[in-house]
């Protein structure tokens, strides 16, 4: 993965780094030289345990956090280093759906204008009867209804309020939508919804996804492509069903030995294998690989030579020193 940018790419990331520097001459290593590329059309799920850097990637590409090093482009462009006003006519094609819903919407505004004020802000549309011809057809296409206009955020339930933070980010039409975490605050019963209407918006639009979360099953099922993060870093990144299927990563395979599973006894069994003790510090991450302080299988080099990402099949990148 460590190779130039890929021709075509809607999303190309390359060697991106996030340091965050703490008093003391101290950093928190957050992301490390990560590299990956996504096509329109697509989704590309991020897996990995809290802590691993999953958010502050997906911060960083949108910059809300400036990078330490490495490039972004988008739609072929680079915009590593473009000014706060030069990024806003991109704004529009990149959107970001929050875990949070409720904190991301304005309480004091109604939902009618929650949904309408990025057209506005993005000069879509020049009166509140354009904007409502946009609004009630994208309300009606997230599950709510035009009774739902005239009222405030607080008056919805967790579910309600994921789609209108969802109808929000959509309403514009954008090429990128990063989903932070956009299920695991919701119900079990309301999280297939949500996906459902994220993947008929792709069907129907053609916009690629960045889904970020932790339910393994979840992102199985919305994702086209799969990417592993461990303290920082991408350790395994492929098509999903080979990722799933064919995990070569020990730590990918502790995280799918880790998927509940209903039979008690295959339950026991998989107990057995899955991974052992906490995601270390990312103030001071371990030498050479950063996962040799859980992994059952390292040998000397692994705690020396931090290995590099390497293909290993069809679209197939792990970083791993089993493989060399
Ligand atoms: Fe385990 Fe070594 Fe592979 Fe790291 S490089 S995952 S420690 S075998």
């Amino acid at each position: 993965m460590e190779e130039g940018k890929k021709a075509g790419a809607l999303l190309d990331v390359r060697g991106l780094r996030k340091y965050f520097e703490l008093s003391g001459g101290q950093r928190v290593h957050a992301v490390e030289r990560v590299s990956f590329s996504l096509e329109s059309g697509r989704t590309l799920g991020i897996v990995g345990e809290s802590g691993c850097g999953k958010s502050t990637l997906a911060r960083t590409i949108i910059r809300i956090y400036e990078p330490t090093e490495g490039q972004i482009y988008f739609q072929g462009q680079e915009i590593t280093k473009l000014s706060q006003r030069s990024l806003q006519p991109l704004r529009k094609d990149v959107q970001m759906i929050f875990q949070d819903p409720y904190a991301s919407l304005n309480a004091r505004m109604t939902v009618r204008d929650i949904i309408a004020e990025p057209l506005f802000a993005h000069k879509m549309v020049k009166s509140r009867e354009e904007a409502a011809g946009l609004v009630y057809p994208m309300l009606e296409k997230v599950g709510l209804s035009r009774e739902h206009l005239n009222r405030y955020a607080h008056e919805f339930s967790g579910g309600q309020r994921q789609r209108i933070g969802i109808a929000r980010a959509l309403i514009l039409k954008p090429a990128l939508v990063i989903c932070d975490e956009p299920i695991s605050a919701l119900d079990v019963s309301i999280q297939a919804q949500i996906v459902n209407l994220l993947k008929d918006f792709q069907e129907e639009s053609g916009c690629a996804y960045l889904f970020i979360a932790h339910d393994l099953s979840m992102v199985r099922y919305v994702s086209d492509e799969v990417g592993v993060m461990y303290l920082g870093q991408l350790v395994e990144i492929g098509e999903a069903e080979e990722i799933y299927e064919k995990p070569l990563h020990p730590y990918t395979k502790g995280l799918l030995e880790s998927i509940p599973i209903a039979d008690p006894k295959r339950a026991r069994e998989k107990e057995k294998s899955s991974i052992e003790g906490d995601i270390p510090s990312p103030i001071h991450p371990p030498s050479g690989c950063r996962f040799h302080t859980r992994c059952p299988f390292r040998k000397a080099v692994c705690e020396e030579e931090q290995p590099p990402l390497k293909k290993l099949g069809n679209a197939h990148f792990c970083a791993c020193h089993l493989y060399d």
